[in-house]
């Protein structure tokens, strides 16, 4: 969500003034933090040698027992204190997520603003603490690692997050003791990861970043010239990844095994477990045996694709109206990126291959390549680099608009449109006499404010009394270079033609 800098690998400043800067992808199955060592990206991985950190948390009466690995060893033993996926849950209510299809097996408890909370062995606890416990255990890796304190870091997230999902990450960050130096969409950070081995490029190419990961589906169309990197549009869907193929392939083990739908937690897990190991061997072999509840099942790929293809399908038409949104045809498309565990799939290539009717490359690891780009633009930010040279333009990823009679929603800046941007549309009163507006700034796609997220409220106050439809106010959005939204609103028709009364507020929306 803004307008980044990044400069050539090269020139840093006197060594003594290097600062310590990390980027880090938390996902919602793995997460990983990497660093820029010597003039290049690396992983940091853990002791034992192992770049991903599963996000998973486990709790016990005392608190966190363990992070990662440890903890999702517990999964089928304690479900209930075995915290994963908790990224989908992120600035979400409690009213969203059930109509995220409930597919984790917690006890939800609503706080008093609606949050939820879930019920562990140690009490209730938030979707923003577990991150930050994943977000910790990130940092301490890396200041192990690099000896000393971490001075900040890049944190990725999906295109698709809205304000309060965006907040909420912040929030994890400032839990954890990290500082923020940007929160970087994850498709972003993957064009910048490739952006570096790019750069002779005289010509201009777009490219589409195709990336699926366990929770999350996040199409970017980019267009990379003269070293310049504009992202024309981004879609996808935040509630579809690796993890619905896993229970579209637990569901088909549940009918195999002559199991009724209502499975205990247990039950639930092992299921999943297995869908799983069971998916991410088939890209490797054709067919794989199942032992599980003392049954033994053969899973072929063929039986795999016709349970994931109409999932695969959907990333497809997600692709199809980004390339509508950033005015493009899939020829004219020049490189697909693969990004995300589940582009391992071998069908998955096939498919968006198809499409696009090209070999999509995925010459950096599409597990990594996140992580790294996030480690480069957190060197530029820490100062460590020069900022010149290359020059990134983002977009607004959903609409703002703000509420007009009725609970409609009146679009003032489309989604896709590119930052800074500023635009204002005039409104005006709807009673004889009225001197004060509500304004209501909303963001999202749908016609209904009640659809929408709704960002903020203030009130224009000192119209002087008219009759209905006769005074003139103006309202304004602009969103700067760093993603910060101000709106203000003023009367026009004031004979003077002064500004008779403006209110201001910023928004920290996405920085
Ligand atoms: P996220 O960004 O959501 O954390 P990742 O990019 O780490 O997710 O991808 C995790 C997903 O990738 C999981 O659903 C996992 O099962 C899937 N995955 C990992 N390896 C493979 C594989 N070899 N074949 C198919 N899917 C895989
Ligand atoms: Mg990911």
């Amino acid at each position: 969500m803004a307008l980044l800098q990044i400069s050539e690998p090269g020139q840093s400043p006197q060594p003594h003034q290097r600062k310590n800067a990390v980027g880090i992808d938390l996902g919602t199955t793995n997460s990983l933090v990497a660093t820029v060592r010597s003039g290049s990206e690396e992983i940091l991985p853990d002791e034992q040698g192992r770049s991903l950190l599963p996000s998973v948390v486990h709790y016990d009466a005392q608190g966190v027992s363990c992070v990662g690995y440890e903890a999702a060893e517990h999964n089928s033993s304690d479900p209930l204190n075995t915290l994963s996926s908790v990224k989908r849950l992120l600035g979400r209510g409690v009213e969203d997520i059930k109509t995220l299809g409930d597919n984790s097996a917690y006890d939800f408890v609503a706080d008093n603003g609606g949050m939820p909370k879930i019920n562990t062995a140690y009490g209730l606890v938030s979707p923003i603490q577990v991150s930050a416990e994943i977000l910790r255990k990130l940092a301490g890796r890396a200041e192990l690692t690099l000896g000393s304190m971490l001075d900040g870091a890049v944190i990725t997230v999906p295109a698709y997050f809205d304000d309060a999902q965006r907040q909420a990450t912040k929030d994890a960050a400032t839990l954890a003791g990290i500082k923020v130096l940007r929160l970087l969409n994850e498709p972003t950070a993957a064009a910048i990861a490739y952006g570096i081995d790019q750069q002779d490029s005289t010509q201009s190419r777009c490219i589409a970043v195709y990336d699926l990961g366990g929770g999350t589906f996040d199409i970017s169309i980019l267009r990379l010239s003269k070293g310049v990197f504009e992202v024309l549009a981004t879609g996808g869907d935040s509630a579809l990844g690796g993890d619905d193929f896993d229970y579209a392939i637990a569901d088909w083990l549940r009918v195999e095994l002559g199991l009724s739908e209502d499975l205990d937690r247990v039950e639930q897990r092992i299921l999943l477990e297995t869908a799983r190991s069971a998916k991410e061997e088939l890209t490797d072999c054709s067919e794989v045996q199942l032992d599980i509840l003392d049954t033994r099942l053969v899973l072929t790929r063929d039986t795999l694709y016709n349970l994931v293809d109409s999932l695969i399908e959907q990333t497809l038409s997600a692709c199809k109206s980004s390339l509508r949104d950033a005015q493009l045809t899939a020829s004219q498309i020049d490189d697909v990126i693969l990004v995300g565990g589940s582009t391992r799939m071998p069908r998955v290539g096939e498919k968006v291959g198809q499409l696009f009717a090209r070999q999509p490359k995925c010459t950096i690891d599409p597990d990594l390549v996140v992580a790294m780009g996030a480690a480069k633009q957190a060197e530029v930010l820490i100062g460590n680099k020069s900022a010149d040279d290359m020059l990134l333009l983002d977009v607004i990823p959903l609409s703002l608009g703000i509420e007009t009679m009725g609970g409609l929603t009146e679009k003032i800046i489309h989604r896709n449109t590119t930052i800074p941007v500023a635009k204002a549309q005039e409104f005006t009163t709807f009673k004889d006499g009225q001197t004060a507006m509500s304004i209501h700034i909303i963001q999202g796609e749908r016609e209904l404010v009640a659809d929408c997220r709704s960002l903020a409220r203030f009130e224009l106050r000192g119209i002087p009394p008219m009759v209905a439809g006769s005074a003139k106010i103006q309202v304004s959005y602009q969103v700067d270079a760093d993603g910060l939204l101000s709106v203000s609103a003023r009367e026009l028709t004031d004979r003077k033609s002064t500004r008779l009364n403006s209110s201001h507020l910023v928004i920290s929306y996405a920085v």
